[in-house]
């Protein structure tokens, strides 16, 4: 499943205690400036998040956010 990290940091823009392979990539999110939006893997919720925003729900504070697929490529 996920693979965690004990420590480290610091390489990332992000902190995330959870890492999961695949479209989960922080490198696309760092690219644009734009708002990106989450869904919180708790309550499902839509969060969006700007550059350099903490990743955590907006709703119930869950940590784990995952990227929505967009509609359009950039
Ligand atoms: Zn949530």
């Amino acid at each position: 499943m996920s693979q965690q990290y004990n420590g480290g940091g610091g390489s990332g823009a992000y902190s995330s205690t959870q890492t999961t392979a695949g479209e989960q990539a922080a490198a696309a999110v760092d690219a644009t400036a734009r708002t990106v939006h989450y869904k919180c893997g708790d309550c499902d919720m839509d969060v969006p998040l700007k550059r350099g925003e903490p990743i955590r729900c907006r709703n119930c504070g869950h940590r784990v956010l995952y990227k929505q697929r967009t509609n359009r490529y950039v």
